[in-house]
């Protein structure tokens, strides 16, 4: 039964309300750096510990505290960014709630020097607990550091769902990164134990901060968007549909310089692209909106990464139109250029899709702006596909049962869309998803190391391609270099987050090795410390495996059917696929007669 109601000791509530705004070394880092910013800092330092589990330390040349304010910042609800409630809608800053401090404190010790360039003295502060253990007058430079020690050493449970150093690592620099890639005139450098780890100069512009932070061949790709309706404004990059990642990561969003994720605007991209890109990849984006601050609401998340619009079809009208026109202008405009002629094929098979995107585009913003939303997938965030197959129409349809059936003793029918095998079996039609299929074989292969069968063992690349790394990339290629080393996919560090690569698996021959490596890094999980070293193995070769299979579309001769279902039935778990999809689905005779209302 519970007890009578009580009001919870302040210590309490801070440690409560850090829960929300500071779950791991990355948030704090977020924290800090917003408002290092939102205090006007041009240079940054950042230095972490083992990961910035071990600790942070941050130096900042912003305008500093005086010091009859240093012990209100780490009070609750102390702040200088807002004074009253309708400011709420007015902030341009990162901050308004003034928690993060306090919040950190409760959590950590926190020790701060603090000057304005104008005061005499700087002030040093120590919290711990939440308690005010030192503070006196210091000499120091104009600006602000911190130094945030013994991280959640008064909340074990929460260092128990730290993930591994240099996992918290790469999460701490994607933090970075997403936070200082508007600012590019900003200078700033993180390191760990003397290294760094990232230094960025102040650049010229966005494209060159982008290619700094992102991928040096960037820039090339990119086309520019900017658009403008009403008050609302959208300016920024995506890449062109020829260049392209295996997740959405790098679609990357701001609302007035705030990073947001927001569904709606993932979605607008992915409707402007569809068709644009092979299915499955993403493009990269970096887009920033302008929209009167009253129009959004920033204050619907604990880590204000979420945001709410007040009139979000406005917005994603606008967000596909300036992509879809800004993306087809740039693919037809040579096509536009060339004069038809009769004996040559009229469009190409880019061509085709970039006028079915159009198409698509028109059906679904449409001339009264009616928005088409389809049902975002709550697993993978990607639209449910509309344009998919009934889905009523295959209602029993389920993987073909193990144990009992062997491919290679079906009668094959033939292949369907170089990607799906028919057989006819006893008990009914058995479809094999041959990319599956691939994937599960190959990925048995490596986890057994039987290089004879995959031909995994390494080929010497004649020319070894030197592929250059965000800095969070480098850090996660560090730890799972060795696995991919064991498949024959040699890549060694090459300094400044550049990597050379120098042998790939035969399995993976000819293709473009640059592409391999940053898919598999896009592609892997967050690898979580208490994993097991073989599980983390595992997601290793499954990201590898997988990464074989987009390119297995192709037609199969019979004879190739017939090898591809021998090497099946000889391989454990050949039911599904490494990530668990089916291989197979068989419908059953009587799936069949009802289909066709024959009972
Ligand atoms: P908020 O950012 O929401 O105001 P914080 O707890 O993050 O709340 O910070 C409290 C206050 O401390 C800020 O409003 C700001 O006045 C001051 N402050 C914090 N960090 C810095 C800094 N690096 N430079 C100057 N002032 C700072
Ligand atoms: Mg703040």
């Amino acid at each position: 039964m519970p007890g009578k109601i009580v009001l919870l000791p302040e210590d309490l509530t801070n440690k409560i309300a850090a829960g929300e705004v500071i779950e791991r070394p990355a948030s704090i880092i977020k924290e800090l750096l917003e408002n290092s910013l939102d205090a006007g800092a041009t240079e940054i330092s950042v230095v972490l510990d083992e990961g910035g589990c071990g600790g942070i330390q941050l130096k900042d040349n912003g305008t500093g505290i005086v010091p009859a304010e240093v012990p209100l910042a780490f009070c609750r609800f102390a702040t200088s960014k807002i004074y009253e409630f309708d400011d709420l809608y007015q902030v341009r800053s990162y901050g308004f709630r003034g928690e993060a401090l306090p919040s950190i404190a409760s959590i950590a010790r926190v020790e701060m020097l603090t000057r304005p360039a104008g005061a005499i003295a700087g002030t040093k502060i120590v919290v711990q607990n939440g308690q005010v253990e030192e503070i006196s007058e210091v000499g120091c430079p104009p600006g602000t550091q911190l130094k945030i020690s013994e991280i959640f050493s008064n909340v074990p449970v929460r260092k128990k769902f730290l993930k591994s150093r240099n996992a918290e690592q790469k999460l701490c620099l994607e933090a970075v990164s997403r936070l200082v890639l508007p600012h590019n005139s900003l200078r700033i450098k993180v390191e760990t134990a003397g290294k760094a780890l990232l230094s960025l100069p102040a650049t010229r512009n966005l494209t060159e901060r982008i290619a700094l932070l992102v991928d040096h061949d960037l820039p090339d790709k990119l086309i520019p968007i900017d658009k403008t309706q009403g008050d609302i404004s959208l300016k920024g990059y995506i890449t062109q549909p020829s260049f392209s990642r295996t997740n959405s990561k790098q679609i990357q969003f701001y609302v007035n310089n705030r990073f947001v994720r927001d569904h709606l605007l993932q979605h607008a991209v992915m409707t402007a692209c569809r068709h644009l890109i092979d299915q499955k990849r993403y493009p990269l984006a970096y887009l920033f909106l302008e929209i009167p601050p009253p129009q959004v609401d920033v204050n619907v998340h604990p880590a204000k990464l979420e945001v709410r619009f007040r009139h979000p079809q406005d917005i994603y009208h606008l967000v596909v139109t300036a992509l879809g026109m800004a993306m087809a202008g740039q693919a037809l405009s040579p096509t536009a250029r060339r004069p038809f002629e009769p004996d040559q094929k009229p469009f190409s098979d880019y061509d085709v899709r970039v006028r079915e995107a159009i198409r698509r585009y028109n059906v679904s913003t449409g001339r009264d702006k009616t928005v088409f939303y389809p049902r975002l997938s709550p697993k993978t965030g990607e639209p449910d596909s509309p344009a998919g197959p009934d889905p009523g129409l295959f209602p029993e349809a389920e993987p073909a049962p193990p144990g009992r059936l062997k491919f290679a003793d079906l009668e094959y029918l033939g292949q369907h869309g170089a990607s799906y095998l028919v057989f006819s079996a006893p008990g009914g039609l058995v479809i094999l998803d041959q990319h599956a299929a691939h994937e599960r074989i190959i990925f048995e292969d490596l986890k057994q190391k039987r290089p004879s069968k995959t031909d995994g063992a390494g080929q010497i690349l004649l020319l070894p391609e030197v592929v250059s790394l965000s800095p969070a990339d480098f850090s996660l290629f560090l730890e799972i270099k060795d696995f991919l080393a064991e498949t024959g996919l040699e890549i060694e560090p090459f300094g400044n987050d550049m990597v050379v690569i120098r042998s790939l698996p035969l399995f993976l021959k000819g293709e473009d090795p640059r592409r391999i490596i940053l898919d598999i890094l896009d592609d892997l999980p967050e690898l979580k410390s208490n994993k097991a070293l073989e599980e983390k193995r595992e997601r290793v070769l499954i990201a590898l495996a997988c990464r074989k299979s987009f390119t297995a579309r192709e037609r199969l001769t019979p004879a190739e059917a017939a090898d591809l279902c021998r090497i099946l039935d000889d391989t454990p778990n050949g039911y599904t696929c490494p990530h668990g999809r089916p291989v197979s689905v068989m419908l059953s005779a009587n799936d069949l007669d009802r289909m066709f209302k024959r009972r």
